[in-house]
């Protein structure tokens, strides 16, 4: 009996799901694992974020919250957008979901038509690119250099344009490389797009706060404020106050927009869960201490790894400005000969082998369409973190070339 439908032949499940899956498999088998797929941070969420969702269930907030999301939600994610970005959002030009991931299915389930083209900068946060396929929209790969930080340069995009083209994702800093672009590189961006005024732009913004080195990060509806009316901003809860689990992301841009994405909500999921929207206000509102020590703990860990790769013959990585991963290069592994006698063919075959023969769970880069890479999530405590580089160092020592 064949139960799936046609469309999701094309879809990959979540690949840093399944990577924990494994993990965790192996983990109950007894081995001990470091499992550095999956992208959330450590931390527990702040205690007065819970505090507050433990109060709105207990003073009843536990009605079918508006689809678009409460009002004292939307006018804290307002009051976010003006004092973090210089953006004026009214509240009906905004939309609360469950999670980024949702403003992004929402977002394209409303306005790609089949055959419409959607631009992934590589490497690219998965989701992205199964969203559009699931949609039945066409993702188009625009590979971004690693010497130029893998960014999207503006000659890039006016290449990957066409006719076709509805929409293209920008997301700094970046899941998976921790690119981070400039104020010049978005402005270089908006003039080619002034030229192309059939495409909208997906800003994901959502590890905004995760920036190191004293970087900024730039909102592109504050850089290009002239393309205001195709622009959707996407941003969350789930990365700057550790509260994933909770499942609350927003987005704002122009109202019938965001109009066309709530009657998509409306139908599938109606308003995000009330008491996790009461949390979210108390995390937007409330005291923004625990966001500056995240932050620091994760250049910490960036700092490590990239100290530790650079100790490392024959991998390289290019240090990231932002979010929390790293996306090691191991072009130098390939062809290698691994103590079983295998041999390591791509990013996949590496990826398989670290955990196999060091039980360090990582990400193949060929799932964000860069090979040949792999991507740790650094969102661990810094002894793991450490423990598994010493891991990697030992594994990559054990192959023969
Ligand atoms: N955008 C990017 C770039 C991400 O890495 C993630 C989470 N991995 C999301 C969006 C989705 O976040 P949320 O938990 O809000 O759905």
């Amino acid at each position: 009996m064949e139960y799936a439908a046609s469309r999701l032949k094309v879809v990959r499940p979540s690949a840093s799901a399944a990577v924990s899956l494994n993990a965790q498999a192996l983990k109950a088998e007894g081995h001990d694992v470091i499992d550095l797929g999956l992208g959330e941070p450590d931390f527990a969420t702040p205690e007065h974020i819970v505090t507050a969702a433990h109060q709105a269930a207990l003073s009843g907030k536990t009605k079918y919250p508006p689809t678009q999301g409460t009002l004292d939600l939307r006018a804290a994610v307002q009051a976010k957008f003006k004092s973090d970005n210089a953006l004026d959002y009214a509240t009906d030009e905004i939309i609360i979901s469950n999670g980024a991931k949702q403003v992004i299915f929402d977002a394209f389930m409303a306005t790609l038509e089949p055959g419409h083209e959607v631009l992934l900068c590589a490497p690219y946060f998965d989701s992205y690119k199964n969203i559009v396929l699931v949609i039945g929209g066409k993702p188009v790969v625009v590979p971004c250099a690693e010497h130029n930080g893998f960014r999207l340069t503006a000659e890039l995009l006016e290449q990957s344009i066409t006719q076709s083209t509805r929409w293209i994702i920008l997301n700094s800093p970046s899941n998976p490389a921790g690119a981070i672009y400039t104020r010049e590189d978005l402005q270089a961006i908006g003039e080619v797009l002034a030229r192309h005024p059939q495409v909208l732009v997906l800003s994901d913004e959502i590890y905004e706060h995760i920036i190191f080195d004293g970087g900024v990060a730039h909102s592109f509806a504050a850089v290009c404020p002239a393309l205001a009316d195709r622009i959707l901003t996407v941003n969350g809860v789930s990365k700057a106050y550790a509260m994933t689990g909770w499942r609350i992301g927003y987005g704002a841009g122009p109202k019938p927009l965001i109009d066309a994405m709530i009657k998509v909500q409306s139908q599938i999921s109606s308003g995000a869960c009330s008491i996790a929207q009461a949390a979210a206000v108390a995390a937007l509102n409330g005291p923004q201490a625990s966001v500056t020590l995240f932050r620091e703990a994760f250049e910490r860990r960036r700092n490590l790894v990239v100290d530790k790769v650079a100790g490392i013959d024959k991998l390289s990585l290019y240090p990231p400005g932002g979010a929390f991963y790293a996306l090691i290069g191991c072009k130098d592994l390939l062809g290698a000969t691994a103590p079983d006698g295998s041999v390591i063919n791509d990013d996949t075959d590496v990826a398989k082998y670290l955990l196999n023969e060091v039980k360090v769970a990582s990400v193949p880069g060929s799932t964000y369409g860069v090979s040949p890479f792999f991507r740790l999530s650094t969102a661990t405590s810094d002894t793991l973190l450490a423990e598994a580089l010493n891991r990697i160092s030992a594994g990559v020592a054990k192959l023969r070339f």
